[in-house]
């Protein structure tokens, strides 16, 4: 699969993809790939690394060196560059910026990406996490608009709400895994969700937590006042 896997890079970028997430792959004269934050095209003053592991540190935090819990927040570092000498390293190097997401794109490419709704993904949680099953629809729509908007995941969100009940605060955009190119005109390889993460279970959870604690009683005052 691994080796399937770095063929169909290699295959795709012959074709024209130059672009995944906030990164652009450019090939170069030597049969390797220069691959930098999209918006540093073309600068010269970059920081230059050579390992693909070197892209493990490279992800971990933002501008500000604040952590990134989500590797498809919008927030990729600025400021370096990555040589790679063959596709196996870009390979690894991509699994650390965007784990999984070269292999999602291959799947989906061979119609083998089944997508999982919401609901689904609530329903089978247990422990402190059962909380989520009470997630009422108004609230959990809401959330999805805001935690999986444009602006804080470059993913496309390929779930539904629930089995027959779409996502309502997405944008077409956002809900559709069609190729695209990028607002500089480059092909990329799309960032594709087919099931909600970790970090949107944690936020459901506290959405359900914050209404049942708005909605319990106080406290009922036991015995008398001391004096
Ligand atoms: S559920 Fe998917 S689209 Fe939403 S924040 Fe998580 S990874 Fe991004």
């Amino acid at each position: 699969m691994k080796r399937n896997l770095t063929h169909a890079l290699e295959s795709w970028i012959r074709d024209g993809i130059r672009a995944i997430g906030q990164i652009t792959i450019t090939p170069t004269a030597q049969g390797g790939y220069e691959l930098c934050h999209t918006d540093d095209l073309g600068k010269a003053e970059l920081v230059a690394y050579t390992s693909a592991e070197d892209a493990r540190a490279l992800s971990f935090f933002d501008d500000a060196n604040a952590y990134r819990p989500l590797k498809t927040a919008p927030t990729l570092k600025h400021g370096w560059r990555l040589n790679l000498n063959t596709g196996e390293e870009l390979r690894h190097a991509l699994d650390y910026f965007y784990p999984a997401m070269a292999a999602l794109w291959h799947s989906h490419l061979q119609a083998n990406l089944p997508a999982v709704p919401l609901r689904d993904t609530l329903n089978r949680q247990t422990g402190m996490y059962a909380a989520t099953k009470r997630l009422q629809d108004e609230e959990g729509q809401e959330l999805v608009g805001q935690a999986c908007a444009a602006s804080a995941c470059a993913k496309r969100v390929l779930w539904a709400f629930s089995e027959g009940q779409a996502l309502t605060r997405l944008t077409p955009e956002k809900l559709s895994a069609e190729p695209r190119p990028t607002p500089a005109g480059i092909q990329e390889i799309p960032l594709l969700c087919q099931e909600a993460c970790n970090i949107l279970v944690a936020a459901c959870r506290e959405v359900v937590k914050k209404r049942e604690r708005s909605q319990s009683p106080p406290p009922q005052q036991t015995g008398s006042p001391s004096h």
